[in-house]
């Protein structure tokens, strides 16, 4: 499911989506922090995929609804519907 001008993460409507991005500016701030994380721990680990990155992520994450988890839940999607 993907809808242009529409965040994954939150169902705030876009006016315009820079090309290639999913997430409203809130979400796509998280977003790309959670790219960085992944850059870092991949770094050291080597050998960890994004989906159990996710996974692990979540799983430390104590609160649910948090705008974190609503970022982590929509890239799941995007991996189980590939
Ligand atoms: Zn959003």
């Amino acid at each position: 499911m993907h809808y242009l001008g529409k965040c994954l993460a939150c169902s705030e409507k876009i006016q315009s989506l820079p090309a290639g991005n999913t997430y409203c500016y809130l979400h796509q701030q998280i977003f790309d922090s959670l790219i960085a994380e992944y850059k870092a721990v991949f770094d050291v680990y080597g050998s960890t995929s994004w989906q159990d990155f996710l996974l692990k992520k979540l799983a430390e994450t104590e609160v649910s609804g948090l705008d974190v988890n609503k970022v982590i839940d929509a890239e799941l999607k995007k991996i189980k519907t590939k």
